[in-house]
């Protein structure tokens, strides 16, 4: 029977091929490493994490919750090894990120449908095929890509925060809470005094940053700006922000301190943190001089700097439709980040609708209209909506969902209900498939 080819073994590519593979189709998944790495995938697993542990919320009031349960229902791999290798992280999805990639990777290589090939693409393959090979696709690969859509491709920074290891907390100057007491005390919570934060401020701002390419001047991604950056927009901003003290009371004085950063675990064993919200470019010495000046992490031991890195998407709207296929090339679809879906889940998310479309393709069967009903859906309609002008990835949102067009009390309440009818609606597509 026909097969078909998966470029790039991440969370969209893993996805897409199991999905295929699970309706009976051969797979060719392509995946470069270990021959070759991106500048941010170091581990030779599959589907790997490349910054944040988290998968974000886990709760139904949340967009990122309600996308996470629909592909729960349609039966996604990412999510089932996700929800096998959880740690604790109050309402949200955090995952041991070795122990989730092995999972996938194993369960990827183990499928009798799918044959592994390693190295790097270089070239659109021939035959049907599925692209996710993500933000840091390989150069020769983008071009080839480039080429096949002309116009232009977009770039924009990212950051990635300094990891450190547990041991090397002090504890004497750190407590465990939750903001408010919400769920478990998963959060290492490190507090400065106003003389400590106005330190720290002042070496943050003037600390030396790590030189920046061409390609990188002008597009700051908001939701992921550097820390040093964001502090010099002033005094305060931090302490209103990422080092905001609220509902964090210290029990040393019962009270809340004047700023606090959380530290939050970052595998499964708890021996490693990350610090909440410090992604930043500054250069590795700096980080270690500058985020030393905490208290709590005056003799901290960093296992992994921030970085900040590049990436790539296509400008959708202009080029896919709600499947993901190149409209100009259908046999060609694209999932992942690259389609301008931003995060692990609307990553994944992607790879199920490219990945059941292309099956439905070659079975000769109708794929199911994906409205914005879902959030599963509303991605898939975001990307492909050619009336949005200026394309910027996007995370899941109740934004980018079909309202529910009726008056209800409360935001919670509101998109409680815009999850269940969204439930709903996946039982139905499943039904169809
Ligand atoms: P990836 O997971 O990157 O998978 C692409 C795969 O394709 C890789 O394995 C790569 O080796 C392979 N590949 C590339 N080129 C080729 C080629 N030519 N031939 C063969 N294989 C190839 N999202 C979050 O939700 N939370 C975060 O904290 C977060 N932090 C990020 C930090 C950084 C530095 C970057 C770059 C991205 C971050 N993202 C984060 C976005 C994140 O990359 C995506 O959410 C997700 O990993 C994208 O999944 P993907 O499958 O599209 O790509």
């Amino acid at each position: 029977s026909e097969m078909v080819t998966v470029v790039g073994a991440g969370l969209a590519g893993c996805e897409a091929a199991w999905q295929l593979a699970q309706r009976g189709i051969s797979v060719r998944l392509c995946e470069m490493k270990p021959v070759q790495h991106t500048p941010a995938h170091h581990s030779d697993d599959f589907a790997e994490l490349v910054c944040s542990n988290s998968l974000r919320s886990d709760e139904l009031a949340n967009a990122a919750g309600l996308l996470k349960e629909e592909l729960r229902r349609l039966d996604s791999l990412i999510l089932s090894c996700a929800d096998a290798h959880r740690v604790e992280a109050g309402g949200a999805l955090a995952v041991d990120r070795e122990a989730f990639a092995a999972a996938v990777t194993e369960k990827i290589k183990n499928h009798p449908n799918i044959e592994v090939v390693y190295g790097e693409v270089t070239e659109i393959p021939e035959g049907r095929v599925v692209i996710a090979s993500g933000p840091l696709t390989s150069d020769t690969l983008f071009d080839a890509i480039h080429a096949k859509v002309g116009g232009d491709f977009l770039h924009f920074y990212d950051a990635a925060a300094p990891i450190v290891t547990a041991e090397s907390i002090d504890m004497d100057s750190a407590y465990e809470a939750s903001r408010y007491g919400k769920g478990t005390a998963d959060y290492i919570n490190c507090p400065f005094s106003r003389e400590e934060y106005e330190a720290f401020w002042n070496a943050l701002t003037t600390a030396e940053e790590a030189p920046v390419h061409g390609f990188e001047d002008s597009k700051v991604f908001e939701g992921c700006m550097p820390i040093e950056v964001n502090a010099r927009r002033g005094f305060d901003t931090l302490r209103f922000g990422i080092l905001k003290p609220i509902g964090l009371p210290d029990p040393k004085t019962g009270k809340d301190p004047y700023a606090v950063l959380q530290l939050r675990r970052d595998n499964a064993n708890g021996t490693l943190y990350n610090l909440v919200g410090c992604q930043t470019h500054l250069k590795f010495g700096e980080q270690k001089r500058v985020f030393s000046m905490i208290p709590a992490l005056r003799n901290a031991e960093f296992v992994r700097y921030g970085v900040m890195h590049r990436n790539t998407f296509l400008d959708s709207p202009r080029l896919l439709d709600a499947t993901y296929a190149l409209k100009v090339d259908p046999r060609i679809r694209f999932a992942g980040q690259m389609t301008g879906v931003e995060g692990y889940v609307e990553s994944t998310a992607s790879g199920w609708v490219a990945g059941v479309a292309t099956a439905m393709d070659v079975l000769g069967k109708p794929m199911p209209t994906l409205d914005r009903l879902t959030a599963t859906g509303a991605l898939a309609t975001y990307i492909s909506d050619h009336t949005v002008a200026k394309f910027q990835p996007m995370n899941v949102n109740f934004g980018i969902i079909e309202p529910l067009g009726y008056k209800i009390k409360g935001k919670r309440e509101k998109n409680t209900k815009i999850s269940e009818r969204a439930l709903e609606q996946i039982e139905k597509l499943k039904g169809e498939l």
